[in-house]
């Protein structure tokens, strides 16, 4: 596999990354090739791996650029995520320990209860979290589901927070009921660049996503979507993702990238580690091309060192899941965000959004 560069990135190392064969797509280019015609997308797929091979400094520069432009630099949203419906998923994404597809040693767990829910909102906010998200590990939750869910919504928005939701694909009825209840945003991840799809899901495909988010959006809920990176992609893939990203009709309001935690027992477990600096890239790259995005910096944080967690405030992202726990992976512990935090000079931002709101 070809790792881009241009002459403009020769002080820059190219990773090494020997992705399995399983992420090579059906034609083999693995997100390289130049087949995608997109000279008339808002991003131009080209353009986007322009970016990610500039110099380090000169893309860094850029993204503090963008990134001041919008938001108040020194401001991190706090996010908490809870796992509401664990494990037992229909679904095969080759990196996730919630399939029933892979012995993961994640247990199966029913819908928690209100009381429970609002237990953990209430710890959430007082440890100064602004957003509240509920996963659930469904393919596509049922209409009795979405009416648990939404009594779930109801107590977020009693405690005073942002309710978010991801919980698999939705019907356009079941995102006006989630309107309804109160609900604020919906994470719907892209994942991967559209060609890598396939690759690493079979149960569903990038339309299925698509279809979901266009139902989000038709119900007037803002959308959280974003991808992971370190799953054996080139750069072009990860440049493939941004692109998808950028330029959806709207791009989404929140934009959390996720570098890959390597679970034993699912298909990625043995996927070389992403180069951090590359990460640091991909979060740039995010930034100059969704200025009013908040871009998180989600899962993959616990094994990352403090200076790149650093490096990526600088790059642009503004916002991080907050708690002991995300979903079923491990997560920064909240003292040691705090002493991040403190010594970087951030403050927790309380839901504010970008000064300038520009497609
Ligand atoms: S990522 Fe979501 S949809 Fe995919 S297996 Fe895990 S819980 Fe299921």
């Amino acid at each position: 596999m070809s790792q881009y560069t241009t002459s403009s990135s020769s002080d820059v190392k190219p990773i090494q990354i020997v992705p399995k064969k399983s992420v090579l797509n059906s034609h083999g280019c693995g997100g390289d090739c130049t087949d995608h015609d997109d000279s008339q997308a808002r991003w131009p797929r080209a353009k986007v791996l322009d970016l990610f091979n500039l110099p380090f400094n000169d893309l860094m520069w850029q993204a503090q650029q963008v990134h001041r432009q919008h938001w108040d630099a020194n401001e991190i949203e706090h996010a908490t995520l809870l796992s509401v419906k664990t494990g037992g998923c229909p679904e095969d994404c080759g990196y996730c320990p919630q399939s029933a597809s892979y012995d993961t040693g994640v247990e199966a767990s029913k819908l928690m209860s209100p009381d429970e829910v609002r237990e953990a909102v209430i710890a959430a906010r007082d440890a100064g979290a602004s957003r509240f998200c509920m996963g659930a590990a469904w393919r596509a939750p049922k209409d009795r589901d979405i009416e648990k869910v939404a009594e779930l919504i109801g107590v977020i928005k009693q405690e005073g927070l942002e309710a978010c939701c991801t919980l698999g694909m939705l019907t356009d009825s079941q995102a006006v009921s989630l309107k309804d209840a109160g609900l604020d945003y919906y994470n719907h991840n892209l994942d991967t660049a559209p060609e890598l799809y396939g690759d690493i899901i079979s149960t569903r495909d990038m339309q299925d996503r698509l279809d979901t988010l266009s139902h989000v959006r038709s119900a007037n809920i803002k959308v959280c979507s974003g991808g992971i990176v370190g799953m054996g992609e080139t750069r072009a893939g990860r440049a493939g993702l941004i692109a998808q990203l950028a330029n959806l009709p709207t791009f989404p309001e929140s934009v959390p990238i996720n570098d890959l935690v390597r679970v034993p027992g699912t298909p990625l477990a043995d996927t070389p580690e992403l180069d951090p600096l590359e990460f640091v890239r991909t979060i740039a790259v995010a930034r100059i091309t969704m200025p009013t995005a908040r871009v998180r910096l989600s899962a993959g944080r616990q094994a990352m060192s403090d200076a790149v967690q650093a490096m990526c405030f600088l790059a642009g992202a503004n916002s991080i899941f907050y708690g002991d726990k995300l979903l079923t992976t491990g997560n920064p512990d909240v003292a040691r965000d705090h002493a991040l935090l403190a010594k970087l000079g951030l403050r927790s931002g309380k839901a504010v959004t970008a000064r300038v709101i520009a497609a």
